[in-house]
C-alpha cells in the first residue's frame, strides 16, 4: 500500500466509486495506474480453501511487541473471513489461519516448504520490488498454468537508521503514522488474490493517509472475496500441509518420498513449474 498522494484527488475523478469496484489480480502484467483493473490474463486464487500465515517478528517498531504484532495480523486475517457473502449465510470458501511465529525467509523456494510470511523490513529499496513510497508490499507467487497462488509474503517498510525513508507505524489511530491494522488488512487482500478497488472507502483502495483507518472490509471488498471464493461446503483443510508440489491435475501433498511414484510425477511438476511455472507479482 502506498502513502496518500496528491494522486488521490486525481484517481477519484478518473474512476468514481461504483458497485463492484473490486478487482482481481490476474496473470497478466500489473497496470501502471493502481485504480485500473487489468482486463487480461486469468484471475489468480488459492486452490485449497485455506492457508497458513506466519509472523516473523525479528524486526519490530520500538512501540510494538511481537505478541501485539501477531495479534494484529490475526485480527486482519479474521476480518476477511468473519462475514457472510451476499445472498446466503455462508462466508467466502477460504480462510487464512495465523499459526505460531516463525523466522522465515521471504520468497518462494522450489521444492522446499514455503511459508507465507508477514514481517517488517528495516532496510528497503534493494530491488525493483521495493518501491520507496510503498508502506508495504505483498509478493504473490502463482503458477501460470492454472493461476494457482502458491506463496504470498508481506513486507512492511519500517523506518529505521538504515531505512530513513521508511514508515512509522501505529495501532492507536495516531495521525502522524501509518495505521498498521489498515495496511495489514489491505495486504492480506492481495494475499488472497484481490487487486486494488476503485472504491475510495474500500480496504483495497491503493493508498492510505497517515492516521487513516480502513480496518474492516467494505461490501465492495467482501463482494470481491466472495467472487474469488464463492461460498460452498469446503473439504477438510489443514492450513499448513507441509511441502506442496504440482502435477497435471493440480495440487497434491508430496509427503511421499520423491523416489517413488511421486518422483516421476514430481519431476513433471517441477519441470512444469520451472518451465512456464510460476511468476511473481508485487502488489503494494
Ligand atoms: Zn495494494
Amino acid at each position: 500500500m502506498r502513502a496518500a498522494p496528491l494522486l488521490l484527488a486525481l484517481a477519484s475523478c478518473l474512476a468514481p466509486a461504483a458497485a463492484g469496484a473490486w478487482c482481481r489480480t490476474t496473470t497478466c502484467a500489473a497496470q501502471p495506474d493502481p485504480t485500473m483493473c487489468p482486463a487480461c490474463g486469468s484471475p489468480i486464487a488459492w486452490q485449497r480453501p485455506c492457508t497458513a500465515l506466519r509472523v516473523d517478528a525479528r524486526v519490530l517498531p520500538p512501540t510494538l511487541t511481537a505478541a501485539a504484532f501477531h495479534g494484529h495480523v490475526a485480527d486482519a486475517a479474521r476480518a476477511w473471513s468473519s462475514f457472510a457473502c451476499a445472498g446466503g449465510g455462508r462466508g467466502p470458501a477460504f480462510a487464512m489461519t495465523v499459526l505460531d511465529d516463525l523466522n522465515a525467509r521471504v520468497g518462494y523456494f522450489e521444492g522446499a516448504p514455503n511459508v507465507n510470511t508477514v514481517t517488517f523490513r528495516d532496510h528497503w529499496s534493494d530491488d525493483a520490488f521495493h518501491a520507496p513510497d510503498a508502506a508495504a508490499i505483498t509478493i504473490v507467487t502463482f503458477t501460470s498454468a492454472g493461476a494457482f497462488i502458491v506463496d504470498a509474503d508481506t513486507e512492511l517498510n519500517l523506518r529505521a537508521p538504515a531505512n530513513p525513508r521508511g514508515f512509522v507505524f501505529a495501532t492507536d489511530g495516531s495521525a502522524a503514522a501509518a495505521d498498521l491494522p489498515t495496511i495489514v488488512t489491505h495486504e492480506l487482500g492481495h494475499t488472497q488474490g484481490l487487486a486494488h478497488s476503485a472504491e475510495r472507502a474500500a480496504v483495497m483502495w491503493y493508498s492510505a493517509g497517515r492516521g487513516e483507518l480502513r480496518r474492516t472490509p467494505t461490501d465492495d471488498d467482501r463482494a470481491g472475496l466472495c467472487a474469488i471464493y464463492p461460498p460452498r461446503v469446503t473439504e477438510a483443510c489443514a492450513p499448513d500441509p507441509g511441502l506442496l508440489t504440482y502435477g497435471g491435475d493440480g495440487l497434491s501433498c508430496a509427503a511421499a518420498p520423491r523416489g517413488g511414484k511421486g518422483g516421476g510425477w514430481g519431476l513433471l511438476a517441477l519441470a512444469a513449474l520451472a518451465g512456464v511455472g510460476r511468476r511473481r507479482r508485487r502488489a503494494s
